[in-house]
């Protein structure tokens, strides 16, 4: 085990102040209110523009049906000219042929009528989509101003508190010098495993890195000892402070 003297180990216990702090403060950037209310507005803008995309697909579908279906007319009209302009030339003379020219013309507009109506219930179709896209882009449109303000409170708290943290980074850096190179990385090693807490203080009986009360043999035999002591508890580096 490394030895350090009592005035060093009070000095570690000082690092530990700050690197508590450092990690308080970079748990709270990524924890903030502000971007969990960030978080949620870009998931809601998320799925409403999935929910347009898949509407516009569906428009876009409803429109070539419909420009289908408006060639399907024109094309029916052209034949029915076509026929009665066979009818009207006079040239057919043949009453069983003309009356299958006429049954003919009655067919082709019994189908134009059918195109029609089919043409008009996609129309109606259609409207109702552009009405929904209508709605969905307005709700898109406040949804992307709130993500745009959120962003801008995101950074504003995140500003407070990453300015904070660079300060106690800064501290951090002036006090490392202070402490044997062997001593910190040991404590480094610690604070990795126990959940950023490598030294702690010996307050009365208690470790006040896992607040056990140490049995009273084992307080005496850390307070007797000026040098390096562990909690039997929890393995930290236990620091005399009273
Ligand atoms: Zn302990």
């Amino acid at each position: 085990m490394v030895e350090a003297s009592h005035p060093a180990l009070v000095e570690l216990l000082e690092l530990q102040k700050i690197d508590s702090a450092v990690d308080r403060l970079t748990s709270r950037l990524n924890n903030l209110p502000e971007q969990a209310e960030l978080d949620e507005l870009e998931e809601r803008q998320r799925s409403l523009e999935a929910r347009t995309g898949e509407r516009e697909a569906a428009l876009d579908e409803v429109v070539a049906r419909q420009r289908k279906l408006d060639t399907e007319v024109d094309n029916v009209g052209k034949k029915i000219a076509h026929e009665e302009a066979r009818l009207n030339a006079g040239d057919i003379a043949n009453p069983r042929e003309l009356s299958a020219i006429g049954a003919e013309i009655e067919s082709l507009k019994r189908r134009r009528i059918r195109f029609e109506d089919e043409d008009l219930e996609v129309m109606e179709e259609r409207e109702n989509l552009e009405r929904e896209l209508k709605g969905l882009t307005d709700q898109l449109e406040v949804l992307r101003t709130q993500v745009s303000e959120a962003i801008v409170k995101r950074d504003a708290a995140g500003g407070q508190v990453t300015e904070e943290l660079e300060k106690f980074k800064e501290r951090r850096q002036g006090w490392v010098p202070r402490v044997d190179p062997e001593l910190l990385a040991f404590y480094d090693d610690l604070r990795r495993s126990k959940h950023g807490v490598g030294a702690a203080a010996l307050q009365g009986s208690m470790c006040l890195g896992c607040h056990m009360q140490l049995p009273a043999q084992e307080v005496a035999r850390v307070r007797a000892n000026k040098g390096m002591s562990r909690c039997d508890e929890c393995g930290r580096i236990l620091v005399v402070v009273d």
